[in-house]
């Protein structure tokens, strides 16, 4: 059996193997770069059986490229999915999920305390195609949900650990709502990470990440994957998927006929991707390859220091609040404890009462932290999310994703603790001035 089936192997070793195949011609150890648009057909037979999707050779790198494979198949394979697939970027994999399963006049409903990009995303340009987002607070009942449900619902969707807030979700809760409802749980994994929560072992049909957070981890690339959980019962469910579960044309086989429990990402890879055509270059895969080998050990690294600066803020008296479910004083404290028992990830927000004055001052002073919007990077970053992130928003939005004027959000990366608390202490002596 390849290496890469073996899934008893622990994490830290299918975070370096799995999905990896030796290249056959020239015994390469580390996955290539295949820079190449296309791929010669060895025949005209063969040509025509993958155009018609009788072979599962490939035709073109829009969909299909090599180095982007194998990175779709390590990142499902660390989430305990089916099957994955990187695309362009985490807004990419965002839209083209909700592409696959959702058309104009149809409903999804969300978790309210959400990304800034993916609520933009939400209530902008998908609002603008016709699609129906409802949101919901992170303590909405499962009553509460269900009743929002529609005939046109086609999606549940959250994020397991919401940026800046920290607010954990209570996945068993939505898993059992999405279940009910008859539609997927999509859930952007981005922050948890797979080392720290797998959503689908706790109901999650579908998976999607920004790689360009912490999987890379050395934020030189942009890029986003979707995995496929392969469980959905989309036979179950046809008058909301029709598009999986009938043929195009009278006679024509259905994509759960040929592909069945890959139906979800069958479609995705060969009807969505390859329609709108968010493809990441192999180049920055290949990036995005070596950040994943170091992911646990990363990540260890990442939880002890922002454990560290947690409680370390939550001692300041120039600090108001702290938002971090790692802190037992955090509300989310006894979700976290579930769901991210190995830490509370890396994002740590704090609240500075001087508003947006001190804010300036706390960020100005920094020397070793990087004032700039990004997460998941090995170095400290930190953002003043009110004037940034979420200048373009109402307060409805800002209240609902816990955006306070004197917001602070903090990225803690994995340099020496002492260097980075120093760093802060400085900014927090300036807001005194
Ligand atoms: C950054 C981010 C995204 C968007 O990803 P990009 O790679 O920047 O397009 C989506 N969700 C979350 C939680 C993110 O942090």
């Amino acid at each position: 059996m390849a290496i890469e089936e073996r899934n008893e192997q622990t994490f830290a070793t299918r975070q370096i193997h799995a999905g990896a195949v030796v290249d056959s011609d020239v015994g390469a150890r580390v996955t290539p770069i295949y820079q190449s648009a296309g791929y010669v057909f060895p025949s005209y037979d063969e040509a025509e059986a993958r155009f018609s999707g009788e072979s599962v050779g490939r035709a073109y790198s829009r969909g299909d490229n090599p180095t982007n494979v194998v990175a779709g198949k390590r990142i499902a394979n660390l989430e305990g999915g089916r099957n994955g697939l990187v695309v362009s970027s985490g807004q990419a994999a965002i839209a083209m999920t909700l592409f696959s399963l959702a058309a104009s006049g149809d409903h999804v409903l969300s978790t309210a305390s959400l990304y800034g990009g993916t609520r933009q995303l939400f209530d902008g340009s998908l609002t603008r195609q016709g699609l129906n987002f409802e949101f919901l607070g992170a303590d909405a009942t499962e009553e509460e949900w269900l009743a929002r449900v529609r005939p046109e619902t086609r999606a549940v969707y959250t994020e397991s650990v919401p940026n800046p807030k920290n607010d954990v979700v209570d996945l068993e809760l939505l898993g059992r709502v999405a279940a009910r409802a008859g539609v997927p749980l999509i859930v952007d994994n981005t922050v948890a990470t797979p080392y720290l929560c797998r959503p689908i072992e706790w109901g999650a049909d579908i998976v999607i990440h920004s790689t360009s957070k912490w999987l890379s981890g050395h934020g030189s690339v942009i890029g986003g994957v979707i995995i496929d959980a392969g469980k959905f019962d989309w036979a179950a469910n046809s008058e909301r998927f029709p598009h999986f579960t009938k043929g195009s044309f009278e006679g024509a086989p259905s994509f759960i006929e040929r592909y069945g429990a890959d139906t979800f990402m069958s479609y995705v890879k060969s009807v969505t991707v390859l329609d709108y055509g968010p493809t990441v270059p192999p180049t920055s895969t290949f990036l995005l390859l070596h950040g994943i080998e170091t992911l646990s050990l990363r990540m260890e690294r990442h939880v002890e220091n922002a454990q560290r600066v947690a409680e370390w803020l939550e001692a300041r008296p120039e600090v108001a609040s702290v938002d971090y479910s790692g802190l037992p004083s955090n509300a989310y404290y006894e979700l976290a404890q579930k769901y991210l028992p190995d830490g509370a990830g890396s994002v740590v927000s704090f609240d500075l009462p001087g508003g947006p004055d001190a804010a300036r001052k706390f960020v100005e002073a920094l020397e070793l932290v990087s004032h700039m919007t990004h997460i998941g990077d090995v170095r400290t970053l930190a953002l003043h999310m009110e004037s940034t992130i979420f200048k373009r928003s109402t307060q409805e939005q800002r209240d609902e994703a816990g955006v306070t004027p004197g917001l602070i959000r903090l990225s803690i990366g994995i340099e020496g603790i002492d260097d980075i608390l120093a760093d802060l202490e400085r900014g927090l002596e300036a807001t005194k001035a």
